[in-house]
């Protein structure tokens, strides 16, 4: 499997057998296709999380140069015929079984895949998108607090170990949030530790696992005590104002290195505001250490950190 490098911070997503591969989120066709060269591969399917542009803007070039299949979400409008997809449906890419997930919240139809048969040792695989980042989670650009907190909660019910592609490379501003909302983790300054290796060597620090995100992510912890205690303190909450005092202008808001925050921490703040009860279950595991394998072919290049671009998603 590669991370493919895309604009700012993107990562599109491409698994093969060695003849075939398919890839999630092409927002640019470039990349894929000079992966596809590269590797001696011909593309056999496209994965649509959701309709972003950083998302889908591949889709035309791909789709003049091969005749797939293209699986996008059913309540999203794509630029080019799709098959559209809900929750509960299955597709097959490259040989491997995906269930479609619903987890609306960053847009309105954004659906997540998730191949849990474990083969050849292979831990299973999720592509959340725009939906669950490494330490944080997608803007709500369409869809509410609530709808946000219960994708997460179906995501955190995977197993453990399973590996979570997502699409962007936030994860270092994002555990600066994580930080600021529970500074006496122990597992937040190992997982640090280990992120900052990562972006040192040049590598992505996804994919994630869903174990190290109930670990980390605050937007996954939304029950414990500590994250609960610090929804209300006053360093997180004037933070939180802070960003939401970001001018929308065009609807977009725009970040930079410089804000130490980050901006997916809005519908978390949300979701306290507007209390959504008692979410069953805790998903409360330890860190484990990460063995799963990196997979990041050494011939893609670092992706740029984005400093001073418009962040959109
Ligand atoms: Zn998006």
């Amino acid at each position: 499997m590669l991370a493919l490098p895309a604009f700012a911070d993107n990562y599109i997503w491409m698994f093969h057998d060695g003849v075939e591969a398919a890839v999630v989120d092409p927002g640019d066709c470039a990349p894929v296709l000079d992966a596809l060269d590269r590797l001696g591969l011909r593309l056999g399917a496209i994965l649509v999380t959701h309709h972003h542009q950083d998302h889908v803007g591949g889709l035309l070039g791909l789709r003049a140069r091969f005749d797939v299949p293209i699986y996008a979400p059913a309540l999203e409008s794509m630029p080019v015929v799709s098959t559209p997809l809900k929750g509960g449906d299955a597709v097959i890419a490259v040989g491997l079984r995906f269930e479609v997930i619903d987890v609306s919240g960053h847009t309105r139809g954004h659906i997540a895949y998730f191949h849990g048969e474990r083969q050849r040792g292979q831990a299973p695989l999720l592509f959340c998108g725009d939906t669950l980042f490494s330490a944080g989670c997608g803007r709500l650009f369409e869809g509410t607090p609530q709808q946000m907190h219960h994708s997460l909660q179906l995501l955190a019910g995977l197993p453990g170990d399973t590996r979570v592609c997502c699409a962007h490379e936030y994860t270092l501003s994002n555990l600066k949030f994580a930080r600021a909302v529970e500074p006496q983790s122990a597992a937040l300054v190992a997982y640090t530790d280990w992120c900052q290796e990562q972006r040192a060597a040049g590598l992505p620090t996804l994919p994630a696992r869903i174990d190290t995100e109930s670990a980390v992510n605050p937007f996954m912890r939304c029950t414990e005590p500590a994250v609960i205690d610090a929804a209300g303190s006053t360093a997180v909450t004037a933070k939180i104002r802070w960003l939401y005092s970001r001018p929308f202008g065009n609807g977009k808001t725009t970040f930079n290195d410089a804000s130490a925050i980050h901006p997916h921490s809005a519908p978390w703040a949300r979701l306290h505001a507007e209390p959504v009860g008692v979410v069953g279950g805790l998903w409360l595991r330890h860190a484990h250490g990460r063995t799963a394998k990196r997979i990041f072919h050494p011939g893609d290049r670092r992706p740029a950190d984005g400093t001073g671009r418009q962040r959109q998603h």
